[in-house]
């Protein structure tokens, strides 16, 4: 049995990274870089004034005291958006505003606050302290220098990288595809929401939560059909998941018992099997196979083991699908304020609630339970045999 990070590492090796798209800025939120991007210019693109005031040669204000003033000629005003048209000399100043572009001669702005104009004779602007040169002035470059990388291939494009990029007059990038991604859900106990049930019947609750993670982790899910518990329905339904699809990911029938069919079903069907099990709690039956280009996970039915372990292998996966180079998952660190115990053999994945900075259990620890799920917003790994006592700090998987 594989242990959950050779389970991981054995999937990412055999994952080949879609194709690249362009996309135009606007629609590449959140998706994943496919090139890398240098600085097409530089960021101030000139020099420029950070607030509203005038431009002065830091020189004519030098050496005034406390009670002094020193008054320069105005000679001329620069708008936002506007090209200098008269020079700073000495003695003199211009007129500015946040954005406007310092003109030649001047090395510093002063705020319009700490100025004064008299009525009587308004091309005089009085100043009545020194000012450190290039102070209020935004230097050309000091963001970012013309050729220097912005961003690798591989990273998400954030808030923050979109605006940069916008700011660089950047029209299109090139991301990863996102994976198209097939849920199935096996057993003949399953109906669909709105229909009755039957005699030991339940409502099928996996491909709502898997389709969410899955959206989450970048890729477009679609739902397919429930799939009773039968060889050739299994068998037809993995066939028809395949069509157009990079990613097919089943719950259910991939354990031990008689009536576990996807595992033969999907090397019936052509698949590759890799692998089958992985010592993780929740989730130790667990399906990775290939199908010629596309890839297969078959995950445990009950609800938490789907989850969890779509989470933990699944979601790196699609990440590095759509070309992610890091594809830990995101964790924050907490501090255990009621001890987490596993008694088992395997690292237990448990259901915790963080909040403000503690962990604590979320509830039944079992996977078939759901409200504790509800409840949880991160995982933590407890490894066995082993008790987490409080105060143990620990990273947190988050989950929502
Ligand atoms: P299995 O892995 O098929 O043996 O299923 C394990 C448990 O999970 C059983 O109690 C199933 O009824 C339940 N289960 C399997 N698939 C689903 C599903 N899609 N929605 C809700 N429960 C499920
Ligand atoms: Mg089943």
């Amino acid at each position: 049995m594989l242990s959950l990070p050779e389970a991981r590492e054995r999937i990412l090796t055999a994952i080949v990274p879609l194709s690249t798209q362009r996309l135009r800025l606007t629609a590449a939120a959140g998706r994943v870089l496919g090139e890398e991007l240098r600085a097409p210019g530089d960021l101030p693109r000139f020099a420029n004034s950070a607030m509203d005031g005038y431009a002065v040669r830091a020189a004519d204000l030098a050496g005034l005291r406390p009670g002094q003033s020193v008054g320069l000629q105005c000679v001329g005003k620069v708008a936002a958006g506007a090209a200098p048209a008269a020079v700073v000399t000495p003695g003199t100043c211009i007129r500015l505003f946040t954005g406007s572009p310092l003109p030649a001669g001047a090395d510093t702005v002063v705020m319009q606050e700490d100025t004064r104009r008299e009525p009587g004779n308004p091309e005089v602007v009085w100043f009545h302290e020194a000012a450190e040169p290039g102070e209020n002035v935004r230097q050309r470059g000091e963001d970012i220098r013309q050729g220097q990388v912005l961003l690798p291939p591989g990273v998400r494009l954030t808030v923050g990288r979109i605006a940069l990029l916008g700011a660089l007059g950047v029209e299109s990038v090139a991301v990863g595809r996102q994976p198209r991604l097939a849920l199935l859900a096996t057993g003949s106990e399953l109906r669909e929401a709105g229909e009755p049930l039957g005699p030991g019947q339940i409502y099928e609750s996996n491909r709502a939560g898997l389709a969410t993670l899955a959206r989450r982790a970048g890729a477009r899910p679609t739902r397919l059909p429930l799939v009773p518990d039968e060889p050739e329905a299994t068998q037809a339904a993995l066939a028809r998941a395949f069509h157009h699809r990079d990613v097919v990911v089943s719950s259910g029938g991939v354990s031990v018992g008689e009536m576990d069919w996807v595992k033969s079903a999907f090397t019936a069907v052509g698949g590759n099997l890799e692998f089958w099990r992985v010592a993780v709690r929740p989730g130790k039956p667990f399906v990775f196979g290939r199908w010629r280009d596309a890839y297969f996970f078959g995950l445990p039915g009950n609800p938490v083991s789907a989850l969890v372990t779509f989470w933990l292998l699944v979601a790196p996966a699609l990440a590095r699908l759509q070309g992610v180079k890091d594809c830990a998952l995101p964790t924050q660190t907490g501090v255990v304020a009621e001890a987490l115990v596993n008694q088992g053999d395997r690292p237990h994945f448990l259901r915790v609630r963080l909040e403000g900075g503690q962990v604590r259990s979320a509830g039944l620890q079992a996977s078939h339970a759901l409200g504790a799920l509800a409840q949880a917003n991160g995982l933590v790994e407890v490894p066995p045999a082993t008790t987490l006592p409080t105060g143990t700090v620990v990273p947190v998987l988050t989950w929502d």
